[in-house]
């Protein structure tokens, strides 16, 4: 071998990296590998039009570390100085309610994933991506392994993500600990500045209110996070395409009785579901996978994004966390030249604690009750700005935030390190 083709620019032009699935994780990683030259084949059973004309699929905020990393891989197509999010609100419900705001410092942003990942699938193809249109079982996951040095499989929660065994150390959860309901509807006024606010009812479970562009522009978002046999869950089976007016009567009785706040911002004459597939329904099993298998071949298989941790959107950590691991692992592959079981454990170990942190975080806020600690330092927050702003701002670091609130004895500290900028005479 010459040592020109030994370079490691060499070697990358060399390398072809399969990877299964079209959403955030499989579209950052391949950006990047497209933007260091790396053949890279995305395996999807999706095409873009049939993403752009579907069912809403969620309702993402992403982060400033994520929208840092967009435009890192010039995929930063929207303005943020349009459509940023500057603050986030909370309420905490029960015996001693909680409100305070907190900033996102820089702001955040939401795109409806109908609008973004077919433009992301665009951008992969104009600059060499290949996109292969296929439905794979798990059987086929060894068959794109053989064609490529590396497969990557980034397929979300559908049944691919089986060939990586569950972690059951880090998958509290047998069953789903909320029912979502999410939709996008007009009629309701957004708060200015642009914020996310987040409603907690204890025991009832979560309203999450986001200012999301979509299709006619901004547009407000509702995800309604339901505990098993709360007075919400009607929400999660009343149907708005069998019942239309019975669906709009739920919503709006469940914002009334518990979400009063956003209640108030409702105009009645105009309240409803935007477009007819604006809504999700379903349930989600929050669980952590392994980092990787190997294939009876020999071969590694590398897992990411939702099949590596399908964490509940309460939080708004799993895009976040799948675009971070993304470029962490696009990043490995540039550097290693063996795609082992070395490779995969360094990868692994790499991107451990920012998974779990994200993970662990927002199974502690799944919780039937919060703890303790928690509560007690939400309470802090109010007479706290720079506070409560440090608290707003590590959404886009899970492994800061679970560093800061993990433990009574981290939450002290924490409040301890802020203690200074509490505001004087606030309650
Ligand atoms: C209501 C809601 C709100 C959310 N809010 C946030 C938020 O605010 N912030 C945040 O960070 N996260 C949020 N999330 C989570 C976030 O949406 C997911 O973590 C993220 O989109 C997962 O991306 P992914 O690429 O791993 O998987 P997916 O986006 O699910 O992509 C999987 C891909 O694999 C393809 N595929 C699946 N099966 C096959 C097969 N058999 N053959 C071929 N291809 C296949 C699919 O077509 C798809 O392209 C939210 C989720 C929901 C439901």
């Amino acid at each position: 071998m010459s040592e020109q083709n030994g370079t490691p620019a060499a070697r990358r032009f060399r390398r072809s990296v399969g990877i299964i699935g079209s959403g955030v994780a499989a579209l950052h990683l391949g950006l990047f590998l497209r933007q260091h030259g790396v053949s890279t084949t995305i395996y999807t059973d999706k095409h873009p039009d049939s993403i752009a004309k579907g069912r809403l699929l969620n309702t993402v905020v992403h982060h400033a570390p994520t929208l840092a990393r967009e435009h890192e891989l010039e995929i930063d197509f929207w303005l943020t100085a349009e459509i940023g999010i500057q603050e986030m609100s909370y309420h905490v419900g029960g015996p001693n309610p909680i409100s305070f705001v907190g900033s996102f410092l820089p702001p955040s942003a939401a795109i409806d994933y109908r609008i973004y990942l077919p433009r992301l699938m665009q951008a992969f193809e104009e600059r060499g991506g290949e996109i292969r249109m296929q439905i794979l079982r798990i059987a086929d996951i060894q068959l794109i392994a053989d064609n490529h040095d590396l497969v990557v499989v980034a397929s979300g929660r559908s049944t691919l993500g089986e060939a990586f065994p569950r972690r059951m150390d880090k998958s509290p959860y047998a069953r789903p600990p909320r029912a979502l309901c999410v939709g996008l509807f007009r009629g309701v006024r957004a708060e200015e500045p642009a914020t996310v606010t987040i409603n907690l009812e204890p025991g009832q479970g979560e309203l999450i209110e986001i200012p999301l562009l979509s299709f006619d522009g901004l547009e407000q978002a509702l995800l309604f996070e339901i505990c098993p046999g709360s007075a919400l869950i009607d929400l999660a089976n009343v149907s708005p395409s069998s019942s239309p007016d019975l669906f709009r009567d739920v919503v709006l009785g469940a914002l009334r009785e518990h979400f009063p706040g956003t209640y108030e911002r409702v105009d009645l004459s105009s309240f409803g579901l935007i477009r007819p597939l604006d809504l999700l329904q379903g349930v989600l099993t929050p669980l952590v996978r392994e980092d990787w298998v190997r294939l009876p071949s020999g071969k590694i298989a590398v897992s990411l994004g939702d099949v590596h941790a399908a964490i509940d959107p309460m939080m708004g950590q799993g895009a976040n966390v799948a675009s971070h691991t993304a470029l962490d692992l696009g990043r490995a592959i540039l550097d290693e030249s063996e795609y082992d079981e070395l490779f995969a454990e360094t990868v692994a170990t790499a991107r451990r604690p920012f998974v779990e942190a994200a993970s662990d975080w927002t199974n502690m806020m799944l919780r039937r009750e919060l703890p303790g600690h928690l509560l007690e330092l939400l309470g802090v927050m109010p007479g706290n700005r720079a506070l409560a702003d440090v608290f707003t701002s590590n959404f886009g670091s899970p492994d800061r935030q679970w560093r800061a609130i993990a433990t009574e004895d981290r939450a002290r500290a924490f409040t301890a390190t802020w203690a200074d900028h509490a505001m004087s005479g606030a309650s």
